[in-house]
């Protein structure tokens, strides 16, 4: 008789035991989390006066003696159930800063708010997808005896998309050393956003904060040429944040011209270093910038939220562009299921990393993400609320909240995580169906003018 595959095996041992209805309520209450934690413990709710014992729950009755709780991971690859939640948080957080709600006031919709996408330079031509890839009549050709143009033309799912065309031409130093330094290239945008617009306004650049505030929510996308391009919404509120109108002279022209000036001007400059001399490091000249309606009905901005929400769940493993697991070793760099560009990304950064004048910027250990060591979503403390108010939010609605006049005694352990084969194989599922049951209207959402 045939022997049934292991993992069958094992649900079935599974769905025989007799905690089985239980443990199903619990893998439910995770969303089909692919690497549960596994808790074991106990709360006690006590009356603050009397000591009465109002609640008591102990793991002790539980399967296994044991609570399974959500691995809260935000990759795709490492639990889809996960992601999916936080995908939705994010979505949530970017769209009460753009309509209020979750203790952000309705008032934000009134205020200046617009989309702006900041790109990386290039780094060298690659290979394009849609019209003929990089025509050329003159079949020139690179130092290295490459052909300067292409005229294919590419599918967007052909692997060349993306590539260089000619690797020895490529910039890879001035690749990862960028990436690197996005963030701070960020932050002196902003800066120099709130500089022009308190000159521009006739104020004392220092005297800003007095005026206005200027909020942020960003989040970093990976281009198929493997640079990250940052995606961010951008709100112009008075001193004290979304509930204080902004000042008179807070016009959508004044922001926006500040906004592409900073753009183009602010630059961070490397160490110089005798592998790859001093850069100066800018952002790429095409940027866009799209006004977000006032007074709208919000699908404009419920599209916007979604867009940026898109992303979050999409590191550098998912598009290609770098792995989930960090690069610990040389070996690892050339094991990584990743295309060629990427891998010599990868290289370019483990050898600069290696080098005392690029000590700070850490890029071995962000080897794994092309030297971007930036959060994927980043916002400013005024735009809106947090994941942890959101998830405090969602704790309450399951009842895990602390009751008033009432102590609270918790005593909980770490005692492993993840699944067996047949465990995940039952969670999977349910992760499916309940991604199923949202998809209709996420896609919704989704697919309006702002997707791709
Ligand atoms: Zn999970
Ligand atoms: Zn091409
Ligand atoms: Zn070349």
């Amino acid at each position: 008789m045939r022997q049934l595959p292991e993992t069958d095996r094992d649900a079935i041992r599974l769905a025989q035991d007799p905690h089985f209805p239980r443990w199903l309520e619990q893998i439910t209450a995770t969303g089909g989390c692919a690497h549960p934690i596994h808790l074991s413990g106990s709360t006690t709710t006590l009356d603050g006066e009397t000591g009465e014992i109002l609640h008591h729950y102990d793991t002790r009755t539980e399967p296994g003696e044991r609570l399974l709780v959500r691995c809260r991971n935000r990759r795709a690859t490492v639990c889809p159930a996960c992601s999916r939640l936080h995908a939705g948080d994010t979505y949530h957080l970017v769209r009460a800063g753009l309509l209020g709600g979750k203790n952000v006031p309705a008032t934000v919709r009134q205020r200046l708010r617009f989309f702006i996408t900041l790109t990386a330079p290039s780094f060298g031509p690659v290979h394009r997808a849609g019209d003929r890839c990089r025509p050329r009549r003159d079949g020139g050709q690179c130092e290295h005896g490459r052909p300067l143009g292409c005229g294919t033309v590419h599918t967007p799912d052909d692997p060349a998309v993306g590539q260089p065309l000619c690797a020895d031409c490529y910039d890879y130093p001035g690749h990862v050393l960028w990436h690197a330094h996005a963030s701070k290239l960020w932050d002196r945008f902003v800066i120099d956003v709130r500089r022009r617009l308190a000159s521009s306004a006739g104020l004392v650049q220092s005297r800003f904060a007095a005026h206005a505030r200027l909020s942020f929510a960003r989040v970093a996308e990976y281009q198929k040429r493997a640079a990250v391009h940052v995606h961010a919404v951008v709100r112009l509120d008075g001193p004290n944040g979304p509930d204080d109108d902004p000042p008179p002279w807070g016009s959508l022209d004044r922001l926006i011209d500040a906004v592409h000036a900073s753009a183009r001007r602010v630059v961070v400059h490397t160490p110089h270093s005798p592998a790859a001399g001093e850069l100066a490091l800018c952002w790429g000249v095409q940027i866009e910038s799209r006004p977000l309606r006032a007074d709208g009905d919000g699908s404009d901005d419920d599209a916007v939220a979604a867009y940026v929400a898109k992303y979050v769940s999409k590191g550098a493993s998912e598009t290609g562009a770098g792995t989930d697991q960090r690069i610990t070793t040389w070996d690892d760099i050339g094991a990584a299921p990743v295309s060629g560009h990427v891998r010599t990304l990868m290289r370019a950064c483990w050898r600069l990393g290696g080098l005392p004048e690029y000590e700070p910027p850490n890029l071995r250990t962000w080897a794994h993400t092309l030297g971007y060591r930036g959060h994927i979503l980043t916002k400013s403390r005024a735009y809106s609320t947090t994941y942890a108010a959101l998830r405090a939010e969602r704790a309450h609605h399951v009842g895990h909240t602390d009751i008033p006049d009432t102590v609270t005694e918790r005593n909980w352990r770490y005692v492993g995580s993840g699944h067996t084969p047949g465990a995940a194989l039952i969670a999977a599922g349910i992760a499916e169906d309940l991604a199923e049951s949202l998809r209709l209207g996420v896609e919704a959402k989704q697919e309006g003018e702002w997707g791709r």
